[in-house]
């Protein structure tokens, strides 16, 4: 048992964010990528990931997918999600001010203040969520401070009636998405708007690009799919789902760091930042199949930390656990802080670990793996 233990670890695979991935990530990040309208985002990854596989293919809602053996008959996905939220626009007043619809979760709350880009039919837009003064919200009759709803908040992007918005190219269903981008903190902490979830997209075309730089062979084949329309119900990984009817799937997408204030650990459970990924306990998630994402976690040193959700996962691991006649899939989640503002923060280590437990246990399965329940 030690002896394999060390004969395991000291073949285990080392994973380092190299200058070309560190400035992917950073261009992958800054590129708006709304729900619905992710295809700029889906050329930058496939322009990545392309190289990597045997061949590349796009469904007809711009989910895309690198593949690596696509003879085999066996399939096997490893899945992120490649849309982030953002909003509509919904009603132009006849000053010129914009109101919107949500695209996904956005959070009302972070808005005021925000910078965004109004994507318009000559090309994205500055402009800003307006709020009024601190000296002058008061003076109404409840004297209340108003909050931040969807109904409240409103862009201004200079012009002054509707024509000067229409003249921007500025048209009602133009998706918003804030101007936030990447940056790094101490102690190797990372920002962003939308790491939920374009670092599980960065994440699989590593897996990806250590695969061909080890020169492994897997026995299935291998489909490594940046999903859209996840954060509007998990339509994109339903779709491609159905199309590749795979018979193993491996999801990463964001999970809750729990150790900032007014989070519960009682209800949120236990999971930090730098701590490694998170696994989750549910039942979409495949028993047997976690099981050996666990041992391979153990075998190779990579630390993880355990998690349950109630019902569903909210996340892409439904879709394809759902799918077909059932594929048994798994959930391998990044500790994020602060998900769905701009200012989203992981740790890189995280990022380094997650990779390296997503490869080690495609370099485990195989066809002949045994999933069977009973
Ligand atoms: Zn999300």
């Amino acid at each position: 048992m030690a002896k394999s233990k060390t004969t395991a670890s000291a073949s285990a695979s080392t994973y380092t964010l190299t200058d070309k991935a560190f400035n992917f990530l950073k261009t992958y990040i800054n590129n708006p990528s709304p729900v619905g309208f992710e295809s700029s985002g889906q050329k930058l990854w496939l322009d990545y990931v392309s190289p990597l596989v045997d061949t590349t293919f796009v469904d007809p809602y711009g989910t895309a997918v690198g593949v690596i053996n696509p003879k085999a008959e066996f399939k096997v996905v490893i899945e992120a999600h490649a849309d982030e939220i953002s909003w509509f626009v919904n009603y132009i007043t006849p000053e010129g001010l914009i109101y919107l619809k949500r695209n996904g979760g956005v959070d009302h709350v972070i808005a005021p203040g925000q910078r965004v880009f109004i994507h318009g039919k000559k090309g994205p837009v500055k402009a800003v969520f307006g709020w009024p003064a601190i000296h002058t919200r008061l003076h109404n009759p409840d004297a209340k401070d108003p909050s931040p709803k969807v109904e409240n908040l409103f862009l201004d992007s200079g012009a002054r009636n509707k024509k000067e918005v229409d003249d921007l190219g500025i048209h009602i269903g133009a998706v918003v998405t804030y101007q936030d981008g990447f940056d790094e903190l101490a102690n190797d902490y990372y920002i962003g708007r939308a790491f939920d979830n374009r670092v599980g997209g960065f994440m699989i075309a590593e897996v990806a690009r250590l695969l061909k730089e080890n020169k492994k062979q897997l026995p299935y084949g291998l489909y490594v799919v940046n999903a859209v329309q996840e954060e509007i119900g998990l339509r994109g990984a339903e779709m491609i789902a159905r199309r590749i009817k795979p018979n193993v799937a491996i999801i990463t997408d964001v999970t809750h760091d729990t150790y900032t204030p007014m989070i519960n650990k009682i209800i949120e459970g236990d999971v930090a930042c730098g701590k490694g990924p998170s696994l989750a306990y549910g039942p979409a998630v495949h028993n047997k199949l976690l099981s050996v994402v666990q041992d391979v976690a153990e075998k190779n040193s990579i630390p993880v930390q355990l998690r349950t959700v109630s019902r569903s996962t909210g996340t892409d691991t439904d879709s394809f656990a759902y799918a077909n006649d059932g594929c048994p899939s798994v959930l391998i989640s990044i500790p994020l802080r602060y998900m769905h503002t701009t200012v989203e923060m992981l740790h890189k280590s995280d990022i380094e670990q997650t990779i390296r437990l997503m490869y080690e246990t495609l370099l485990t399965l195989t066809p002949k793996t045994n999933l069977s329940y009973l």
